[in-house]
This record gives structure tokens, sequence and C-alpha cells, in this order.
């Protein structure tokens, strides 16, 4: 248990995911001193579909993860089928690539703690005070003393998080599976109150995840096999997969209480980044994107806060300003494409009409993409 708060450090993390990551590299970089904690062990696997939109390739390059090297699937087209397997296809303008979380949240741990982070592992928050013009940041591990405080510890809001947040009724199921699959690809299958998501990722696998209801679960008996056999495997596309591929989980990795919805960028003192200010529906495929731009939009403003050019109100105001501005549009479009999918007659007539209209059916794309940063 380290209790040393002599030590003060400009900025310390909460959360290890891509946001937090993200902004401890380039802080580190910069010149700063940063304390970033994990509850979690790297490497471990995440609920998500791992498919990333290229909007961030070079960013994510820049901040020292060879990319090119990884030889990563680049996805440039889309499958989209309904329940009962009537299928509609678009190519992807600006595309995605497929890497596991379990490769990309280790290799940019791995570079946090060579530009200088402090990374604790296993070491989850367990409190923030304001004391003096610092704050104490309480872990498992010990007592932090720090001038910045950031939260990025994702859709699950701490219990020491005093807000009024509704808890989200959306469950996460992901696999890892070896099938015969197209790299440059990417299928979005619905089901009864629900879709999944398949694409490649790096080591020759393939990602399988799907949201749904926690009611569609109760109805199968808290069963996700059940589940699976009795909504998912209806969709023909589904079924196939279900029962050709191998599984390589020995369990499938589930989250439950998921929300969407934007929430506020600054809370009890913390400035919040990643899908702690706001988690965008998973079928819009670029919540890890928003997790790192907007890393990259607070460590501009945190730099300029060190600096002295900014007081720290300045500091909230005009990230919560670019915030909205970058964001805002995104996961409401996410929230009302939600809505359209994983419902039987809706699904179809939506997708029926995006077949006849294909330039709109580019164009909403197109809003869930963000430009290369
Ligand atoms: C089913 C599903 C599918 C998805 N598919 C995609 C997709 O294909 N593409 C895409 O771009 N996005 C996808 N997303 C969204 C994406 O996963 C998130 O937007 C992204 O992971 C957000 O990154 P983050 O860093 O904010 O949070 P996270 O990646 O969730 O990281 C938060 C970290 O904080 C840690 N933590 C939590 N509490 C504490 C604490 N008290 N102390 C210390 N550490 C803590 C956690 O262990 C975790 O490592 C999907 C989401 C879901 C639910």
């Amino acid at each position: 248990m380290q209790t040393n708060i002599e030590k003060i450090y400009d900025c310390t993390i909460i959360g290890g995911g891509l946001a937090g990551l993200c902004l401890s590299i380039q802080l580190a970089k910069a010149g700063y001193t940063v304390l970033l904690l994990e509850k979690n062990k790297y490497p471990f696997h995440k609920v998500c579909g791992e498919y990333i939109s290229m909007e961030s390739y070079d960013f994510i390059s820049r901040l020292g993860l060879n990319l090119d090297e990884l030889n990563l699937p680049k996805i440039n087209q889309l499958n989209i089928t309904a329940h009962n397997g009537f299928k509609i296809k678009s190519p992807l303008t600006l595309g995605g690539f497929g890497i596991s979380r379990y490769t990309l949240d280790y290799e940019l741990a791995l570079i946090a703690k060579k530009s200088g982070v402090v990374l604790l592992e296993n070491c989850p928050a367990t409190n923030v005070a304001f004391q003096n013009t610092n704050y104490i940041v309480e872990s498992t591990l010990g007592k932090f003393n720090s001038k910045l405080v950031c939260g990025s510890y994702g859709k699950i809001e701490p219990a020491f998080i005093k807000r009024e947040t509704k808890k989200g009724d959306y469950i996460g199921i992901k696999y890892h599976i070896k099938t015969k699959f197209p790299t440059d690809l990417i299928e979005l299958h619905n089901f009864k109150d629900g879709y999944c998501g398949i694409s490649m990722v790096d080591n020759q696998t393939v990602c399988l995840c799907y949201l749904t209801t926690k009611k569609n679960l109760n109805n199968n008996n808290n069963d996700i096999k059940q589940l699976e056999k009795n909504t998912l495997m209806q969709n023909p596309y589904l079924k196939k997969y279900f029962e050709e591929a191998e599984f390589i989980f020995e369990k499938p990795l589930a989250i439950s209480k998921i929300g969407f919805s934007k929430k506020e960028t600054y809370q009890n003192g913390i400035v919040m980044l990643g899908d702690a200010a706001g988690a965008i529906a998973p079928l819009c495929g670029n919540g890890m994107s928003i997790a790192m731009r907007s890393s990259k939009i607070l460590f501009e403003k945190i730099d300029l806060f060190f600096q002295n050019k900014l007081s720290k109100e300045e500091l909230i105001d005009s990230y919560t300003r670019e915030w909205n501005k970058n964001f805002s549009l995104r996961i409401k479009t996410g929230y009302y494409l939600q809505k359209l999918f994983g419902k039987y007659h809706t699904t179809l007539l939506s997708l029926r009409l995006l077949k006849h209209c294909p330039k709109l059916f580019e164009k909403l794309i197109t809003l869930t993409h963000g430009d290369k940063f």
C-alpha cells in the first residue's frame, strides 16, 4: 500500500482503456508526470466489436504503435441482414481495420510505460477527494496526490462518482472464433431485440460480438446458450456461424447494464473522456475512435492549462464545447439508428428502403464516421 502523498502527479487518470491510455501517452510525451490506474491486468479481453474506424489509424501510429507492421485486416465492405436473412450491402468509404482489444490495449500499455507513465495494474480507484488545491485519489494500492484527475473508466460508473445516471438495460456478449471470413468485410446481423457484428481481427481470428436487451436474456431463463438458440440462430447467417465455426473462448465474455447517452464532461472535480463522457451505440462502430479523439482534444486543453494559458474553468468550458461539436451528432445518430435495429418489421422496412436508396445508406454510414485526426 502506497501512502506517499508528498509526490504530486500532474495528472492522474482513472481507467486504462483506449481513452485513458492514449491521454496518458500524450501527456507523458509532453513531459508531464502521469499516474494511470487500471483495475485489470494487461493483456485482457474486452466486450467490443473490435472494428476501428480508419479515422484513428494515423493517430495510433503517431502514438508509437506501428500498425502497418501488424498487417491488420482493412475493412471496406458492409453487409447488413434482417432477422429473416434479407441482405443489403454497401461499400464503406472511409472504412476501418480490425484489431483485438487484447492486443491493442496491451501494446498501448507498453508504450505508456516506455513513455514514463506510472501505470498501476490491478488497481481500481475507489475515491477522489479535493484537498487544499489538489486531489487525493484513493485506490486499492494506496492514496495518490494529483493536480488534475481525469475519468476514463468506461461505461460502468464507479460507485464514488455521485451522479444520477440511468442504468442501461443492454447486455454485450463477445466471442473470438475461427471460420473462413473475408478480411475486407464487416457483417451486421439483426435478430429479435439485438444485432451481432462480425469481422476479422489480428491473428487470423474473427470477432463475433452482439448486443441485446437484458429482457431478452431474462426471457431465455438467463441462459446465453438458450438466447442464442432461440433468437440469434433464427437469422440464417448467424445460425451458420454458431453451428459451424470454432469458438475459441471457453465461456462467452459478457457485460451488462450498458446504456448509451451523453453524460457530463466534468463531475466531482473529474474531467471525463471516452465512454465515461458518453457512450455511442456499438452499431455505429466508432466508440473506440471517439474515445481516442476525445483524448487528443483533452490533451491539447490540459497542455494549455499547465502552461497557464487556460484556467481550470476555461479548460472545462472549451473541452466541453469541442466535445459537443465533435460528438453530439454522432451519439444522437447512433441513438436513433439503434432504435431501427433489432425490431422485426422496422428493421426489415428500413433495410428495404436503404436497398433502394444506396446514397442515403452511404450518407448514414458517413454520419457515424469522423474525419481522420
Ligand atoms: C457490444 C459492444 C460492441 C462494441 N463494438 C465496437 C466496435 O466494433 N468499434 C468501436 O469503435 N467501438 C465499439 N464499442 C464501443 C467501445 O468498446 C467503447 O466505446 C470504447 O471501449 C471506449 O473506450 P474507453 O477507454 O472510454 O473505455 P473502456 O475501453 O471500457 O476502458 C475503461 C477502462 O477503465 C477500467 N476501469 C473501470 N473502472 C475503473 C476504476 N474504478 N479504477 C481503475 N480502472 C477502472 C476498465 O477496466 C477499463 O479497462 C462497442 C461497445 C459494445 C458494448
